[in-house]
């Protein structure tokens, strides 16, 4: 009986298509084949078959099977689900699942092997490359080099038939965990987590929870043992951890490495494609137990997956905002959901979002409520910018001051935290006020001194700073406006010349190696202060830092946003939570202009549950998730008629439907993005309304011109 084949192509369309299947060919769901679209050979993978042919108009067969590990029924499914959940076509979630394949798989490599024909001539030499090559098929260079002998001498032996070549196939081995390993001796508390979530494992099936701990208490050696648990429950099982930003947290690599023996597979965008096709090789073949891995990673094609860690579960890296956009937490759990596996997501100040899950109960609660050991949480100071202001174009209050002095006399670190890149967020001319901006782009440029450029952060254009105003042509004119990393380093050097300063930022550290060389030299004692982003606020462990810095702790609470709170508190509490993690105990201060604020109070009081009552009380008030559901959608192009007459004719489709509110459209917050203007519809559902079918729905009521592009963004990450 012939069969009809259905093909998912990593590419814009909205569904798979049907494809004859050709004789012989023995197709299974998840084989990777090739198919004619148009006139062109599109890579794809079998979503489908059943019995039949097209009917009257005959389909076109597929060409071939690509020899690649198939895709398992897991990352279908789970491709299938995220798209439905982001709105989406299933060719990028799809795509993204195929990203390990993108580099050719490794070829056989030559060697060389003894023929059994004895050499005409025997040399010392050619002695030592006979007792070498017994040993198995070796490159020719690793042989000379094994036998200790000249690349001629092996040369020779191969024209005289002694040597042959052969082909080997690549190793594609993975070291396997070792499990024999004493783990640490968890405190109590860690003890008792650990053993809830062995239990959750152990039962089986779907199961979630939220690690909940205060910074430092030790939440990684707690699912560092769930991790433990999960492998030798089962010879193939495998365990996923996401971490933020993982290029610059190797800490955790390493930690992973002490525990079982070998590093874990690392996924993300810094590793190389040939690694990556080899982890993706690993993962497929159920050869890869441990990865640990950026948001993507999720989207790998695994064979066993009992756990799936999410540490620093409330960061806003888990969000991709571009391409296909998805919240990688609530994917975690998806994909858990779909394999059957239990999921922890672990933070010091989870989202609103896990908490509430907690709170109902649909979350296993795991807290940790100190720190490991001696060590006790910060003492958090404000300090009032009003009352004691830094001298003029200045950013260092005098109690900051005072304090890293008093840090530095005592030999102890301090880190100075500012979320801003740069030098100068803003740079304006004094004559004729104009600001420089990006080309239609709606964001200022910013300062950096290290490379004498002016940088767009949203789009990445930059240009050499002008000596003359490009807007009036006045020489010397142009300021430089607020502090970025790079002039609180300038400051600080200038208020303690004889410290070691560095700065930590994605501009002066770009790769791990980078970041690891950092780390470790504070690590060592030998920077007195560090000037860092949040790209050092997170994730390391420092022992003699005893006083974190917030230069500016009102920054991420402008601009209106309605999660701004919940962002501030967390950003800012890691932050703090960097200090006196070790014996001596630690003080974070922050700089405000509005100590009154409800966030840097209970910042300062300790108090997370109070700020969580508080904003939950608000969420509730407004409809805000938890409570409600959110979406948003954007649509932008670069013709200001169409994008109107779009956004209208959207608005004037928008369905009746019960529990839903749409609002907009408005400008976008980036209203302008390389000359595309961007509106926004906000849409706020109730918890018990179908919103992507909604959404779904609303989409194909109007007709999208060429030059717009609609994006849909549920549950934004900023609203
Ligand atoms: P968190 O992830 O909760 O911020 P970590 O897991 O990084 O905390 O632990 C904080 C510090 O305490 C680390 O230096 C870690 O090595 C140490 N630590 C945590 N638990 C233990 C333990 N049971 N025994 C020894 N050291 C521990």
């Amino acid at each position: 009986m012939p069969r009809i084949a259905s093909v998912l192509l990593p590419m814009p369309l909205p569904e798979a298509f049907d494809y004859a299947e050709p004789e012989g060919l023995d197709l299974a769901i998840g084989d990777h084949v090739t198919v004619p679209l148009g006139p062109r050979v599109i890579r794809g993978v079998v979503t489908g078959l059943r019995d039949g042919t097209g009917g009257n108009r005959p389909l076109k067969p597929v060409l071939e099977r690509v020899d690649d590990p198939p895709l398992p029924p897991g990352v279908l499914s789970f491709v299938e689900w995220a798209a439905r959940y982001s709105v989406d076509v299933p060719g990028w979630p799809l795509a993204m699942a195929l990203r390990g394949l993108r580099h050719p798989a490794a070829k056989p490599d030559k060697a060389l092997v003894l023929t059994g024909a004895q050499p005409a001539r025997m040399t010392p030499a050619r002695l030592k490359v006979l007792a070498a090559a017994e040993e198995g098929p070796m490159a020719s260079g690793a042989l000379a080099a094994a036998a200790g002998v000249s690349a001629g001498v092996v040369k020779g032996m191969v024209d005289e038939g002694v040597l042959a070549v052969t082909w080997v196939e690549p190793d594609t081995r993975f070291p396997q965990p070792d499990l024999s390993r004493p783990p640490q001796t968890l405190n109590p508390s860690q003890q008792a987590s650990a053993d809830v979530l062995s239990e959750m494992l152990a039962a089986g099936g779907f199961q979630a929870a939220l690690l909940d701990g205060v910074t430092g208490s030790g939440k990684t050696e707690v699912y560092l043992e769930a991790a433990a648990a999960a492998l030798a429950a089962d010879p193939d099982s495998q365990v996923l951890i996401l971490l933020p930003e993982i290029a610059l947290t190797q800490a955790v690599l390493a930690r992973f490495e002490a525990r079982f023996g070998v590093a874990p597979v690392e996924w993300h965008s810094a590793v190389s494609p040939p690694r990556r096709r080899r982890a993706w090789e690993g993962v497929a073949a159920g050869q890869a137990r441990i990865v640990v891995g950026a948001r993507s990673a999720l989207f790998l094609p695994f064979r066993k997956l009992r756990l799936v860690v999410v540490d620093e579960e409330h960061d806003g890296s888990f969000k991709q905002e571009e391409g296909f956009i998805y919240q990688a937490r609530d994917l975690a759990v998806a994909r858990a959901k779909i394999e059957g596996a239990l999921v922890v997501l672990a933070s010091a100040t989870p989202s609103l979002e896990s908490l509430w899950n907690a709170q109902a109960g649909r979350y296993r609660w795991l807290r940790l409520s100190a720190r490991h050991g001696a060590a006790q949480l910060p003492d958090i100071g404000l300090i009032d910018m009003r009352e004691t202001p830094p001298e003029p174009g200045r950013w260092l209050s005098p109690p900051l001051v005072k304090a890293v002095s008093v840090a530095l006399s005592r030999g102890e670190q301090s880190l100075l935290f500012l979320n801003r890149r740069g030098y100068a967020p803003l740079v304006l001319c004094r004559a004729c006020g104009e600001k420089m901006k990006s080309p239609d782009t709606d964001s200022w440029l910013v300062e950096h001194r290290y490379t004498g450029r002016l940088v767009c952060h949203l789009t990445g254009f930059s240009m050499k700073k002008p000596e003359a105003c490009p807007h009036c042509g006045a020489k010397d004119s142009l300021t430089s406006i607020g502090p970025g990393v790079e002039r609180v380093e300038e400051e600080a050097r200038h208020l303690f010349p004889d410290a070691r300063i560095a700065v930590f930022s994605s501009d002066t550290v770009f790769d791990a190696a980078g970041a690891r060389a950092l780390v470790d030299s504070m690590a060592a004692g030998e920077i007195d202060i560090l000037v860092a982003t949040q790209a050092a606020a997170k994730g390391h462990n420092f022992p003699n830092l005893t006083l974190v810095g917030v230069v500016d702790a009102d920054l991420s609470l402008r601009g209106g946003d309605l999660r701004a709170g919940e962002r501030t508190f967390q950003l800012l509490a890691q932050a703090a939570g960097r200090a006196g993690r070790h014996e001596k105990p630690g003080r974070a201060l922050l700089q405000t202009y509005a100590p009154e604020h409800g966030v840097l109070q209970a910042l300062k009081a300790q108090d997370r549950d109070a700020f969580v009552e508080a904003e939950m009380a608000m969420r509730q008030e407004a409809g805000l998730p938890p409570f409600g559901r959110l979406a948003a959608v954007i649509a932008s192009g670069p013709d200001p008629v169409a994008l109107e007459a779009y956004c209208n004719a959207l608005a004037a489709a928008t369905p009746n439907a019960e529990g839903v509110e749409v609002f907009g459209p408005a400008d976008a917050p980036l209203a302008l993005v390389r000359g595309r203007r961007r509106k926004r519809f906000l849409v706020r559902a109730e918890r018990s309304v179908d919103l992507q079918g909604f959404l779904a729905a609303w989409r194909a009521r109007a007709k999208v011109p060429n030059s717009v592009r609609v994006v849909f963004d549920v549950d934004p990450y900023s609203f």
